[in-house]
Formats: C-alpha cells, structure tokens, sequence
C-alpha cells in the first residue's frame, strides 16, 4: 500500500520538476487520456482539459491519513476544474 502511493508521489514529483520545469501555467497540456467530467459545462469529450500541476490531497486508509499527490485538470471550454 505505501509502496503504491510512494511511487504516486514519485511520479508527481517527476512530472512537475521534468519537462521543463516550471515555466507557467501557460505550459500545460492536453488530456488525451482517462474519463474526465466538466462539472459546469458537462463536457466529457477528450482532448477537451488541461492538466495544471497537482494539489495535495489526504487519503483516509485503515492505517490512518495518506498525503498524496493528485493531478489537477481544467476544463478548455470554461476552465472549471475538471474530475
Ligand atoms: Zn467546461
């Protein structure tokens, strides 16, 4: 369990550091990938969000609360955040 949300953070550490590093929120990109839901336009159609970084996000488990990172998405059309 803390083996998986281990390699999470690892991978959102990667993300945000790599690429570039951070040049902006101009630099983001779009979400090709995955179901996502505009909650304001309803728009589930992909290609249609950006990924903007990530926000930290506490997990309640058996064990007690997870602290992981979570990527965060926004709508193209009305740039609500999307998920
Ligand atoms: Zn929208």
């Amino acid at each position: 369990m803390s083996e998986v949300i281990g390699a999470l953070l690892e991978d959102g550490v990667e993300e945000v550091l790599g690429r570039g590093g951070r040049e902006g929120v101009g630099s983001s990109e779009l979400v090709e990938e995955g179901e996502v839901e505009c909650r304001r336009c309803d728009s589930r159609a992909r290609g249609r969000f950006w990924r903007k970084g990530h926000r930290p996000r506490t997990l309640g488990t058996p064990r007690g609360e997870v602290r992981v990172a979570v990527p965060t998405l926004e709508c193209c059309c009305c740039a609500e955040a999307g998920r």
